[in-house]
């Protein structure tokens, strides 16, 4: 901003101060419940690779880095920031609605987490959060401890996928304990204890929140549909889906409100 429009900018604001009942309206729509409230878009992808599986599930999972790499172009020419999930809901505990901003996500821990999303993350200077099932981490095709070590040092959110990967939906409460409890505790371990969580297949129940609970997360997604406008439902934050095929308008469409 130039010096001439950052004056004529504090002219307008101080303007609007002085025009009595003008600023308090202002004020109120920015903390009203729904349209007035920006919302922010969470993307959910899982691969960045540039192989092309055999599997139809596999195949449109995976997106390509020149693709990726486009969006996160689009992304910055458009002045649209990156937030990490804890980010984003430490913000809106604050009673703060972000606006131009979006919430990238992968599911998985594949190991292309750190060996091409992430690369090309720090190529933007943009931050994502990477939601791990603890079982699977170091096994084959997954990322290692010294890898999402080495992602976190970066600036991205290392979240729970589970433990074993397994729909929440099902499980008693044992089950639950199993593969909520561990992952936060295995993730505190090697990591940092985690405060997002992201439903393996997006299912969840409410026994799954008690536990989610009672491991002190402050958020979980889901794969709803919708933009994140507040946290009243905490445990059931909507994303929105990144597919391969999508150009450019596509992307455009979805990670903006
Ligand atoms: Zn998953």
């Amino acid at each position: 901003m130039t010096r001439v429009r950052a004056f004529a900018s504090r002219v307008s604001a101080a303007l609007v101060l002085a025009c009595g009942g003008f600023a308090p309206a202002v004020a109120a729509a920015a903390h009203a419940p729904g349209a007035s409230v920006a919302g922010v878009p969470v993307l959910m992808y899982h691969r960045i690779a540039p192989d092309t599986p055999g599997d139809a599930v596999g195949r449109s999972l995976t997106i390509d880095p020149k693709t990726f790499d486009a969006q996160l172009s689009w992304l910055d020419a458009h002045g649209i920031r990156t937030l990490t999930m804890d980010d984003l809901v430490a913000q809106l505990r604050r009673g703060e609605h972000p606006r131009r901003a979006v919430v990238l996500t992968f599911d998985d821990g594949y190991v292309d987490a750190a060996t091409y999303a992430t690369p090309l993350l720090r190529k933007h200077h943009a931050r994502a959060s990477f939601y791990v099932s603890a079982g699977f981490v170091g096994l084959e095709r997954h990322a290692g401890w010294r890898q999402l070590r080495a992602m976190r040092a970066a600036g991205m959110e290392i979240g729970c996928h589970g433990t074993r990967h397994l729909d929440l939906a099902t499980l008693d409460r044992a089950g639950l304990e199993a593969e909520i409890g561990h992952c936060a505790q295995t993730l505190a371990r090697y990591l940092a204890r985690p405060t997002t969580y992201a439903y393996a297949a997006g299912k969840w129940g409410p026994e799954a929140i008690a536990v989610l609970r009672e491991h002190r997360f402050d958020a979980a997604l889901t794969e709803r549909p919708g933009l994140v406008r507040d946290l009243g439902e905490p445990f059931a934050l909507p994303r929105r889906r990144v597919d391969r095929d999508d150009g450019i308008g596509a992307f455009a469409g979805i990670a903006t409100p």
